[in-house]
């Protein structure tokens, strides 16, 4: 590439929800070569880049301080003569107290093209999930953003005490909790009431927001009783005794739960995203990682057989995932799969089946192992009993051998496929595990045997209060051996059920 030849975008994350984010930024995140963000900017987000994306975090994380302004500006400027599409991932929106305003003009001044991409600003964001409506007929006609960041005491202070102070309407404050009360002081002795309605919001728009409702005299004495700390809102005005009748998130089923999620990684997005909006505070927690199979010879030969079989069983979606992957690798159409008959262990196997274009023959809608095999009992006639016919069983090299067993016993002729093998998450890359001994959680979801398993191994301790919830009886099983009892256990065997039992269980 030559030198200052690719574009640079300015990319507003938005407050803290992934799904506040744009579809335009999204897309440019799916394009980018390369990502440059920092702290505010959700794991998620980054999870949408292509593989190979360089990815550079220039935020502040414990102990270390942020990359100076500057160098983030020629940072900048460097990758443009790197990547064709470099995206600068910054939280709410660029231009609100971002900085974003000095990157795009020293990107201007270098001669690099730049876009930006406005994000939904915490501004705005806090206050909406906190139940305050920044602008209200009946409170306000207009509204003030500023920061607290400034020291406004100090006599060169750029802050403009004394305008604020005598503003109508709404005033947000941005960046303020470390001078909360400092700036109240000086506002009040610029005139500002003290008895005007005022809130601070803790990261607004994620599950582990918190917010704090006082006046104007009172906020940073109840922010401090409370123990809120940065990143927060604060909003003064009128407008925030809607805070209470209007508190749509405080009112979501999960909200201000802590719910823990043992999946893997990779699998843990669904469950997460569907407690996720239901107010819940997610904290993932992957207990295990699919690896590839120990024997891949074998497992590659399966797939390149597959084709000849009668039968096709799948296990589990990841199962069906790696089976694909490998199938793909070898033959280019589907249709070189034939006319097997599938067979899938549950609703969640059969929808990762239909990505494919593949329909069930035989499912239990308990996810199983039994089940699949009575299943086969209600409807071998239909396809002429599995008697002598050949069936390729995909699954990991954990899976209990209950389907190759029956299939057997009922003179089936079953080849297994092992497809994948689960290993212990050793890292903690999210922090998960320190939060969860710090700060506790109301729930703990299990959502296989093995879950359940490599959760014991890692040796953490629950919470007194903190609630099991299993996703079936295979998996309480596991949890009684261990001697816990679940208190809950999900009625479908499935995410979906799994989600309404840790509601029905979290109702307040
Ligand atoms: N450009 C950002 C603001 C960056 S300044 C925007 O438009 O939102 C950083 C400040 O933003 C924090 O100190 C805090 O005041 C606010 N902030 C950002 N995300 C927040 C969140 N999720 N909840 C509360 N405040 C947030």
């Amino acid at each position: 590439m030559k030198k200052n030849e690719g574009t640079v975008y300015l990319v507003g994350a938005g407050p803290g929800d992934p799904l506040l984010m744009t579809l335009k930024g999204r897309a440019l995140i799916e394009q980018a070569d390369c990502l440059v963000y920092d702290a505010l900017a959700s794991a998620t987000m980054l999870n949408w880049a292509k593989p190979g994306c360089e990815k550079i975090f220039v935020g502040k994380r414990a102990g270390n301080h942020a990359m100076p302004q500057t160098e983030i500006n020629r940072l900048l400027v460097d990758c443009a003569s790197k990547y064709a599409c470099t995206v600068r991932l910054k939280g709410g929106d660029p231009y609100v107290f971002g900085r974003g305003g000095e990157e795009a003009s020293a990107l201007y001044d270098a001669g690099v093209a730049f876009q930006v991409v406005p994000g939904i600003s915490s501004a705005i964001a806090g206050p909406a999930y906190a139940g305050i409506p920044v602008t209200h007929r009946a409170h306000n006609t207009q509204f003030t953003v500023f920061t607290g960041h400034e020291d406004a005491s100090r006599a060169e202070s750029s802050l403009d005490i004394a305008g604020i102070a005598a503003a109508r309407g709404t005033k947000v404050m941005l960046m303020g909790m470390s001078r909360l009360q400092e700036t109240m002081r000086a506002l009040m002795d610029a005139g500002q009431g003290g008895d005007v309605p005022a809130a601070a919001v803790q990261w607004a728009a994620t599950g582990r927001q918190r917010k704090v409702i006082a006046t104007v005299a009172t906020l940073a004495e109840s922010v401090q009783r409370a123990g809120l700390s940065s990143p927060a809102v604060v909003v003064i005005g009128e407008v925030v005794q809607e805070a209470t009748r209007l508190d749509w998130y405080g009112r979501l089923p999960l909200s201000g739960r802590r719910i823990v999620v043992t999946r893997t990684r990779e699998q843990a997005g669904s469950l997460s995203s569907a407690l996720e909006a239901l107010g819940a505070d997610v904290m993932e927690l992957p207990t295990i990682r699919i690896v590839p199979p120990t024997d891949r010879k074998d497992f590659a030969a399966a797939v390149v057989d597959s084709p000849h079989y009668d039968w096709l069983i799948f296990s589990s979606p990841n199962g069906v995932k790696r089976f694909f992957e490998a199938f793909y690798s070898v033959y280019e159409d589907i249709r070189e799969l034939g006319g097997a008959r599938i067979a899938a262990v549950g609703p969640g196997t059969a929808a990762e089946l239909k990505k494919h274009g593949l329909m069930v023959d035989v499912m239990p809608q308990k996810a199983v192992a039994e089940e699949l095999i009575a299943e086969f009992d209600r409807k071998g006639d239909e396809f002429g009993g599995v008697a002598n016919v050949t069936m390729l069983w995909i699954h990991s090299e954990q899976g209990r051998d209950i389907i190759y067993k029956e299939l057997m016993k009922r003179q089936a002729i079953v080849d297994e496929c092992i497809a994948y093998n689960t290993v212990p998450e050793t890292e903690d890359p999210t922090g998960a595990r320190l939060r969860l001994s710090e700060e506790g959680a109301d729930v703990i979801t299990f959502t296989s045997s093995s879950t359940v398993h490599h959760f014991m191994a890692m040796g953490i301790s629950l919470p007194e209060s903190c609630k099991v919830v299993s996703i079936g009886p295979v998996t309480s099983a596991t949890l009684r051996e261990y001697g816990m009892t679940p208190d809950a256990e999900a009625p479908r065997h499935n995410i979906p059920s799994l989600v309404e039992t840790v509601a029905q269980l979290c109702k307040k």
